[in-house]
């Protein structure tokens, strides 16, 4: 039994604020710990049920927030930029069951602790076959392409919420009520992890009976943009077609290949940030 576990930072219990999850610095190295905390009790439900191999894809910033070592289960770390499959890297080699840590709202929804949708400088919305969507959403295009399903997400309520469309299976670990971006009402850290551990077992237990992500195909990606600028350097990407002026929409009945078309889109429009 393989896990594969993709964590991201803003959505992890007592992180408010982007001073815990950028480093250098004091609340950086707090945010952190935090987030450890939740993989490791992610790691230790799995163990529980009896997983036996575990893969942990850090999805968060320059995406080598942990320290190797303090991972549990001598479980595998993908770590470090530029990855092809970004938050989803590692995927690719297979896996019975994805967990998602750590996930957060996305740009466009209810207010939810430092909510974005990627690149918050460049994407103001994005919709999966017409339905808002978060990153769970967006990063379940891999799941689905490789056959494997989302068996856990945690993160505040708002994240389980834009969860639901396309991940009907999975359990959900809320671990904070948002009150704005910036502000929550968060669980202890050790029940947020003792929730998660518990969760984590028990999608293990059921791996094998979850069903797939519920994501139609062939499916359509709207990514709506800042700027019509943006979208002009979006559409140079294979797959990406500009369809609004600042709107460019990825389709077909390939979900790997979406995805790839969307990290690309995302890459490439940091050359024309700013306003
Ligand atoms: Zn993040």
């Amino acid at each position: 039994m393989k896990v594969f576990i993709s964590f991201d930072m803003e959505g992890v219990a007592g992180i408010v604020d982007w001073s815990q999850c950028i480093p250098p610095g004091r609340p950086y190295e707090e945010g952190r710990r935090l987030l450890l905390g939740e993989v490791n009790a992610a790691i230790d439900g799995a163990l529980a049920a009896g997983a036996t191999e575990i893969v942990c894809n850090d999805s968060h910033g320059a995406m080598n927030n942990l320290d190797p070592e303090l991972l549990h289960g001598q479980a595998t770390y993908v770590s470090g930029r530029h990855k092809p499959l970004y938050m989803m890297q590692g995927l690719e080699a297979g896996a019975d069951v994805v967990f998602m840590v750590g996930y957060h709202g996305s740009i466009s929804g209810e207010s939810s602790v430092l909510s974005h949708t990627y690149n918050p400088s460049v994407i103001s919305h994005v919709t999966l076959n017409g339905a808002r969507v978060g990153e769970s959403g967006i990063n379940a295009l891999v799941a689905l392409a490789c056959g494997v399903p989302i068996g856990l997400i945690t993160g505040d309520r708002q994240t389980a919420a834009e969860a639901d469309p396309f991940l009907a299976d999975a359990e959900r670990v809320v671990v904070k009520e948002s009150f704005t971006r910036f502000g929550a009402v968060n669980q202890h850290p050790e029940v947020a992890r003792a929730r998660i551990a518990e969760a984590a077992r028990r999608a293990v237990e059921r791996a094998a009976n979850l069903r797939r992500p519920a994501i139609p195909l062939p499916a359509t990606l709207d990514v709506h943009m800042q700027t019509a600028d943006m979208a002009e350097v979006a559409s140079w990407v294979r797959g990406a077609e500009r369809t609004a002026v600042r709107t460019v929409t990825i389709g077909g009945d390939d979900p790997m290949a979406m995805f790839r078309s969307f990290v690309a889109v995302t890459y490439i429009t940091r050359q024309s940030e700013g306003r």
